[in-house]
């Protein structure tokens, strides 16, 4: 693109939810020849990743490991659970569990959605209705998206763990934490989550390209119902996505179904190094919860009088931490501005209206996930100020020094 300005020159910085910002260091973990992957090296690897990834999401459970994103996370997971006309409860807080629902009814699984209202949780109350009215005990799972990447709405999942266990229902608790895993606090054993899925590109700081599944022992157990012939359906599991191999294959090449993903290996355990034992999970937690303060106390400024400005999810208990979308009308014009002048790219508003519709361009989503810090996030809030006045779009004053003062609390 050629450029008639220069204030975009200089490091780019793309804050959008996924990929995320990644650290030098995991690109350089990643940069080397290709090891052996029938012994060595690799395997102690691997044998160290699986408790990293067990401390990350705070379980005892079993890791599955993909080459994948986060869609064939949700894949791996439903081939695995269910056979075809399974039903599934899905409580939607924005496009992800829509999405997720769709997918799901693509692999022939009834997804019921309970939705809520733009910026609103789902009521547990009306899950547990949901599963009170199912006497035969027909739903298998509740597949709950922790964090919404479309909205930020995030979901209590202890609180629908308790409203499945006050309906006295055995359906597992299914947590898509793609957007939120090494973001927000999680904790898969204490909160009664039987499968958690994530991705590598976002809080986990690698490149796109696996995925994981934690899976406790209720899970497994319902994973070992078998599948296809006369009054079972079709059983969905295949090969490729069987979990039991991958959690305990006898042979590493059964981790992986075949070749591992060698590099984003050595790049993950890197990340993990980091998070785990140089900054600490809490301290990841308390970062990503005092960069997202941040971002909420300049739009609470910026709306302040300018009512078009507002972030979509209005109590902050039931905001993410990774990611914060606002209605801002213009939002289209600014998000323009800060790619050229700037070199800050925010996030698209998504599933916020069809593309058609003139509401559509009013939307945008500022992620402070991953490999980010108190510069990034104020120089992004400073650069929107800027991008703003620039553009004489309507703001309220004062949004840089309620987030300086946010970012010293
Ligand atoms: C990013 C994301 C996905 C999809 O992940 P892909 O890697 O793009 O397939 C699913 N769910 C949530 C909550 C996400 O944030």
């Amino acid at each position: 693109m050629t450029r008639t300005t220069t204030g975009a020159f200089g490091h780019p910085y793309r804050a959008i939810p996924g990929p995320s910002v990644m650290p030098e260091r995991v690109l350089r973990a990643m940069h080397r020849g290709a090891p052996d992957i029938y012994k060595g090296e690799l395997h102690d690897l691997v044998a160290r990743l699986c408790d990293d990834l067990r401390a990350v999401a705070q379980t005892g459970g079993g890791v599955a490991m993909y080459i994948g994103n986060g869609h064939a996370a949700w894949e791996a997971s439903a081939a695995n659970l269910f056979v075809r006309g399974d039903r599934v409860l899905v409580p939607a807080a924005g496009l992800f569990g829509l999405t997720w629902a769709g997918h799901l009814r693509g692999m022939g699984v009834e997804a019921e959605v309970i939705a809520s209202a733009r910026g609103l949780p789902v009521d547990p109350g009306q899950v547990e209705a949901a599963l009170r009215a199912d006497g035969e005990g027909r739903i298998r799972a509740v597949m709950a998206t922790h964090v919404d990447t479309a909205t930020s709405l995030r979901t209590d999942l202890a609180a629908l763990r308790a409203a499945i266990d006050a309906a006295g229902h055995p359906a597992l608790l299914v947590a898509d934490c793609i957007a939120s895993l090494a973001c927000d606090e999680f904790r898969m054993d204490a909160w009664g989550v039987d499968v958690a899925l994530a991705a590598s590109q976002k809080g986990l700081m690698t490149p796109p390209g696996m995925c994981f599944l934690w899976v406790g022992e209720r899970a497994r157990e319902a994973g070992r119902r078998p599948g296809g012939g006369a009054g079972q359906g079709a059983g969905l599991r295949t090969p490729h996505w069987a979990w039991e191999p991958r959690i305990e294959g006898a042979e590493f090449s059964q981790r992986f179904n075949g070749t591992a993903p060698t590099h984003h290996l050595y790049g993950l355990a890197e990340a993990l190094e980091m998070i785990l034992r140089e900054e600490g999970l809490a301290r990841v937690w308390a970062r990503h919860e005092r960069l997202a303060g941040m971002v909420w106390a300049a739009f609470e400024a910026w709306g302040q009088g300018h009512p078009q400005i507002a972030m979509l999810v209005g109590d902050p208990a039931h905001r993410g931490r990774s990611v914060t979308a606002a209605q801002l009308d213009d939002g289209a014009r600014l998000r323009a501005w800060l790619e050229q002048e700037a070199g800050v790219t925010l996030g698209v508003g998504l599933g916020m209206a069809s593309a058609a519709d003139p509401q559509a361009s009013g939307f945008l989503r500022v992620a402070h996930m991953g490999h980010v810090n108190t510069h990034m996030t104020l120089g992004v809030l400073a650069a929107m100020e800027a991008g703003m006045t620039a553009l004489s779009i309507p703001h309220g004053p004062g949004a840089l020094d309620a987030a300086a003062r946010a970012a010293g609390r």
